[in-house]
């Protein structure tokens, strides 16, 4: 039978997982990357098997932090935000894969560290609300206004894994 979206007998890919290039930000905060806790959290998404396509180090400035957080600009801890926000080196990274944003906010867990689950990123990692050591978006449109933020396009790059392409002869 023809697959939909491709001429009869053609594997269209897309078929199968139609959101795969579903995008989400995440940044772990100034708290994990002086708490050395990069690698580990870099590695929950290598392992749940989300495609890296984006990643840098910087130091955010006040202009990028205050878009970021532009809706939260009334909240009486805004201002302490921000300064968490700046008080050191963030790593920023987009992460690509089938409901990747859904599945980022369920492994980085609750906003606040006490409600979050053992297992998840914050539940594991932190203890309170203002430190909690990652962020990660929270709706397919918000990705989409962050990683336009903190991204150039020429920054996300396209790749192929290795054992998709590999051929025998
Ligand atoms: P999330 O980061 O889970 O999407 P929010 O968008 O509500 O949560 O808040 C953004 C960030 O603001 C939180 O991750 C946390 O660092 C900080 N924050 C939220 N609520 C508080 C609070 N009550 N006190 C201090 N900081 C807070």
């Amino acid at each position: 039978a023809a697959l939909p979206g491709g001429a009869a007998g053609h594997r269209n890919k897309s078929a199968a997982f139609p959101d795969e290039r579903e995008r989400t930000l995440i940044a772990i905060k100034p708290d994990g990357v002086q708490r050395r806790l990069v690698g580990q959290i870099m590695q929950r998404f290598e392992q749940r098997g989300f495609k890296l396509v984006g990643l840098k180090m910087l130091q955010v400035s006040e202009d990028l932090l205050s878009q970021h957080y532009c809706e939260l600009r009334t909240k009486p801890f805004y201002p302490s935000l921000l300064d968490y926000m700046s008080s050191g080196p963030v790593v920023v990274m987009v992460w690509e894969g089938h409901k990747v944003v859904q599945t980022s906010r369920t492994m980085v867990g609750h906003t606040n560290p006490a409600e979050a689950q053992a297992g998840t990123v914050r539940g594991d990692f932190s203890f309170h609300v203002s430190r909690n050591v990652v962020h990660a978006s929270d709706s397919p449109e918000g990705a989409q206004r962050e990683i336009q933020l903190w991204f150039q396009s020429k920054e996300l790059l396209k790749w192929e894994c290795c054992d998709q392409t590999i051929t025998c002869e």
